[in-house]
């Protein structure tokens, strides 16, 4: 019995369901780099040479352990460019008995692989992917007759199920589920912020640098300097770093922004665990022992582990539980372009050039900075969710569909009609002063609200809550916001439709 096993680029871990049986004597491995793959988005240069790398670095690491591997390199002659292609030339050279593989992280991929029992002539089995804490049935489940789906008491079921921070009868550690309140510090000078993790590039890195300089050129972002981890053993001295060096301080700093410090205190873990080097249980496990054994801030321990097992599990239910139709959501029916600065940085709202400029030069940008910067800019000035979710599944090296899209449509844009969020996350300049220190660079004013002068996110942000007035109005968390919407006269809400038809008539040099 022989068995071909199909590894996905997001799937490059030894625990992956398709390796679990695996037979090093008769069973091959199949890895491929397929140009279907590369360019269905054109991703950013970083994302593809840190996927290329690290599958090169996998396939190495299970050939030296004496599984047999084909890999099949982008410029491979005969490389037919998409994966069932690659299957296809794998069974016109051998005949296996069975293909196994673990289920794709993408809607488009599982459609499609859904369907290849009827291409192929042997045993087709696709697994579930089992890294996750929660599977889709489980995640349906739970959702089933709630009238709102809030992450907060998936969160508490995920501590439960798997005994993370919590006594013997299920109590939190500390005696509260949840120490958000506690992270928001706005960011103060003088913060010592810890230079990034940053690996040297070995031979195998190198030449995927060289074939991604060469083959993706017209991609977005900078390809160097280049120094991701690329293998598990880097990626688990990320987590050690990141627990010695930035947790303590992660819930503190968890929303601040300050200008020249694109990593903060965050984990830069995402990219690792999306594509397998990491799982997010050991990830977590290794945070709570730091807690118990070296007396680090509960807010900070609670609040990394709430973003991996809660948040990031539920984004990956409501999107497994709401495809396809998920991807063509648009709530308030948005429908403008993306600015063109969107792919340069040059504009003169110091927050956005800030935020895409590191965006281009490392492939990451911090929660916040996605959240309250660019997507809070997105949603206020009512970009077509089509283009805002395109662009951010190019731009971070850690954007699958999967977790882009729920986070993007759902979290930023409020296209769900208010599925994932119960308000939009819509924010004046204000927000963005108090937690960072980008408006003390800007060309605009954030204590002006109307005027060429003033800052675009003060009269774009009322512009947003009067365009939309229909439709929000109705929302006990908008009470407040509508209660001061009523209170402007006539001659305000004008000059706030004029700055706003006037910003957008001269987008290309705001
Ligand atoms: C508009 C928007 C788009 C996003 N797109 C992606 C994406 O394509 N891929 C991605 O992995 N994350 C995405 N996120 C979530 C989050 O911003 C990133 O996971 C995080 O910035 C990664 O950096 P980090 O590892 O330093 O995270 P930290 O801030 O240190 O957080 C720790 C970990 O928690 C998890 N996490 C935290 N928040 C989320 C979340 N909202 N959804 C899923 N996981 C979360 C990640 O695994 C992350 O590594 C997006 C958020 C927003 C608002
Ligand atoms: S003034 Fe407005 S546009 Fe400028 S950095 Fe501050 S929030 Fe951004």
């Amino acid at each position: 019995m022989s068995t071909l096993r199909l590894i996905l680029g997001d799937q490059l871990n030894r625990e992956v369901s398709s390796l679990s049986d695996c037979d090093k004597d008769n069973d091959t491995i199949l890895m491929c780099e397929v140009w279907d793959e590369a360019t269905y988005v054109k991703h950013h240069k970083k994302k593809i040479a840190f996927l290329f790398s690290a599958m090169r670095h996998f396939a190495k690491d299970l050939e030296d352990d004496g599984y047999n591997v084909r890999y099949v390199k982008l410029d491979d002659d005969d490389n037919s460019g998409s994966f069932k292609g690659e299957v296809e030339r794998a069974f016109n050279e051998k005949n296996y008995d069975a293909l196994v593989f673990t289920a794709p992280g993408e809607y488009r991929l599982f459609d499609d692989m859904g369907s290849w029992q009827s291409d192929f002539d042997c045993d087709v089995e696709m697994r579930e992917d089992d890294r996750y804490l929660c599977t889709p049935e489980e995640f349906k489940d739970w959702a089933e007759n709630r009238k709102q789906l809030r992450m907060e008491y998936f969160y508490r079921e995920m501590r439960k199920k798997y005994k993370i921070l919590v006594d013997d009868d299920d109590n939190p550690e500390g005696g509260e589920w949840n120490y958000d309140s506690q992270n928001r510090k706005p960011p103060k000078d003088g913060l010592d912020v810890p230079a990034p993790y940053s690996v040297e590039q070995d031979d195998i890195t190198k030449d995927v640098i060289k074939l991604v300089a060469e083959r993706f050129d017209d991609h977005f972002g900078d390809l160097e300097p280049f120094y991701f981890a690329v293998t598990r053993a880097d990626a688990l001295k990320a987590i050690d770093i990141f627990i010695k060096q930035r947790l303590e301080k992660f819930g503190d700093y968890q929303d601040a922004m300050v200008e020249g410090e694109p990593w903060m205190y965050h984990a830069h873990l995402s990219f690792y665990i999306n594509c397998g080097l990491l799982l997010p249980l050991e990830v977590v496990r290794k945070v709570e022992q730091a807690y118990k054994d070296k007396d680090l801030p509960l807010n900070a321990v609670e609040g990394f582990i709430r973003q991996v097992i809660g948040w990031r599990e539920y984004i990956r239910g409501i999107y497994w539980l709401k495809m396809p139709q998920y991807a063509n959501e648009n709530f308030l029916e948005a429908d403008r372009d993306l600015p063109a600065f969107f792919w340069d940085g040059k504009t003169q709202m110091n927050c956005m050039k800030q935020c895409i400029t590191e965006t281009k030069e490392n492939a990451y940008a911090h929660h916040i900075q996605r959240l309250m910067v660019l997507g809070n800019f997105c949603l206020i000035a009512g970009i077509d969710p089509r283009f805002v979710n395109e662009w951010y599944l190019i731009v971070y090296a850690d954007a699958y569909e999967w977790v882009e899209l729920p986070n993007v449509s759902g979290m930023i844009l409020y296209a769900d009609g208010g599925l994932l969020g119960s308000k939009p996350y819509a924010a004046s300049g204000s927000y963005i002063n108090r937690m960072s220190d980008y408006c003390k660079g800007c060309k605009y004013s954030v204590t002006k609200k109307n005027g060429p002068k003033a800052c675009p996110f003060n009269y774009l942000y009322w512009d947003f809550m009067s365009r939309h007035e229909d439709t929000l109005r109705g929302n006990p968390r908008l009470n407040m916001v509508y209660a001061n919407l009523d209170k402007m006269d006539d001659e305000k809400r004008e000059a706030i439709a004029e700055d706003s038809r006037r910003f957008f008539k001269n987008i290309d040099d705001a």
